[in-house]
């Protein structure tokens, strides 16, 4: 690995404070912080040994940021593929309690794989079964996670309401409250890394209103806070959660997990579709992050999320890609133009503009997160996580603004990938392991899993 990688004569979107963009000029990178940002050439000194990157015909944006993912997934793509999302869970939860240390492991590896092709430097992991005889399967993640070279914000997810107590899950796929507490602070123990620049950070998530506990929900906040974490679960995904969290705590999931210390700066919440002015104003007063994943949504037709509003209103919203058995592609950057989309489909062609779908996908990730001071855009001091995109080959040459031609555009070549001053990607090609294996074990694991159930 060089000591220092140069890339010069690349349009940069910095995606900083003031969304400065250069049209030809460099970065430069020593170890795995940016150094220095800026037009034209770059000026280096020092015997360093030093990778020369040409960026012509290319843009450089930060790494993206995907907040929102279940890992494990990955196996059982394409199933129930007309169900709504509760049909949907119920039909999948029977093989999802048979994952194991190895089907987990094979699973993070293809997810990881689909999500640093697509130009991603940075995920979350919200994963929340946990068979009694399955292993350590959030090692499992975490382990794939250091081989393939992400930067892993792995949530402990938990799910202890069970079918004969009112809630959706099984009971057999559910653990008790103080084993999820346990295994929780465990896992943060021996996993979480509070340094500015951790490759891996943990999370305490419980799954969402209709499969935890009011009890889990309170404890797990409480958990998180003593040891200074964040908080992550699902809501206000479904109109089949609001109806639920209405005939079971006589309010909406928002006041629901509100009255539960559920909101807060350091608590992020997949989906938020179904969110009315008062939800998304409470939002805004308390910090309290959002995972857009518009292609998830519209594959379970749940509807769109009110992202300009949320926007409007100042919420932190980053993207996610939400597991792979509801988006099967699995890949960050088509999100982009996901959310550009239907923002507009919704709202009209201002509703959402290029650049605020990339500041989505790149510092409001890294917001939701709690990293903004250390990933999201390219600036000196930040750390090294950054993509460049190829946008003078056919599908792109003709868009004249390049930061159009990603959002617009098809998602662009990926000539390399760098997360904490590493290259991961080049040309397409995932440096850290061998996207064949990947592919077989994946195949393996799948059929093992769907032959047992
Ligand atoms: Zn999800």
């Amino acid at each position: 690995m060089p000591d220092r990688i140069v890339v010069e004569n690349a349009a940069i979107a910095t995606v900083d404070a003031h969304d400065t963009e250069i049209d030809s000029g460099h970065v430069v990178v020593e170890g795995r912080r940016i150094v220095a940002v800026g037009p034209g050439p770059a000026t280096v000194t020092g015997d360093a040994s030093t990778r020369w990157v040409d960026g012509t015909g290319h843009v450089l944006t930060p790494g993206l940021v995907n907040t929102h993912h279940h890992f494990y997934q990955w196996l059982t793509r394409g199933l129930a593929p007309d169900a709504i999302l509760f049909d949907w869970l119920v039909a999948l939860y029977p093989t999802w309690s048979r994952i194991d240390e190895d089907s987990v492991h094979a699973a993070a590896r293809g997810s990881i794989a689909a999500l640093l092709l697509s130009g991603c430097t940075t995920t979350a992991d919200h994963h929340y079964v946990f068979p009694r005889d399955g292993g350590d399967v959030f090692a499992a993640t975490v382990r794939a996670a250091s081989e393939l070279g992400v930067r892993l914000h792995a949530a402990r997810g938990s799910m202890d309401l069970g079918e004969s107590a009112g809630g959706l899950p099984p009971d057999y796929a559910v653990e008790s409250i103080d084993g999820i507490l346990a295994a929780t602070a465990q896992a943060i123990e021996d996993h979480h890394d509070p340094a500015p620049e951790a490759m891996t950070r943990v999370a305490v998530a419980p799954c969402s209103p209709f499969s935890v506990t009011s009890d889990l929900l309170r404890e797990s906040a409480a958990l998180a806070r003593s040891h200074r974490v964040r908080l992550h679960t699902h809501g206000s995904e479904t109109a089949e959660e609001e109806q639920y969290c209405l005939e079971h705590f006589g309010m909406r999931p928002t006041d629901y997990l509100d009255g539960l210390g559920w909101l807060g700066a350091d608590v992020w919440m997949a989906h938020c579709v179904h969110m009315n002015d008062a939800d998304i104003e409470r939002f805004a007063a308390t910090g309290t992050g959002v995972a857009h994943c518009p292609s998830s949504n519209a594959r379970l037709g749940v509807g769109i999320a009110p992202l300009p509003e949320m926007l409007t209103a100042g919420v932190p919203v980053g993207l996610g890609v939400d597991g792979a058995a509801s988006n099967e592609s699995g890949r960050l950057a088509p999100e982009v133009r996901a959310a550009l989309l239907f923002a507009r489909a919704r709202r009209g062609p201002s509703a959402l503009t290029s650049r605020q779908a990339l500041r989505l996908a790149t510092m409001g990730g890294a917001s939701v997160l709690g990293r903004a001071e250390e990933i999201g855009s390219i600036e000196p001091g930040k750390l090294a996580d950054f993509a460049v995109w190829r946008v003078d080959g056919v599908e792109h040459s003709s868009i004249g603004d390049p930061v159009a031609a990603l959002a617009l555009g098809a998602p662009p070549a990926l000539s390399m990938l760098v997360c904490n001053g590493r290259v991961v990607v080049e040309d397409d090609v995932l440096l850290t392991s061998d996207v064949e294996a990947i592919a077989r074990a994946a195949r393996e694991q799948s059929r093992r899993l769907l032959d047992a159930s």
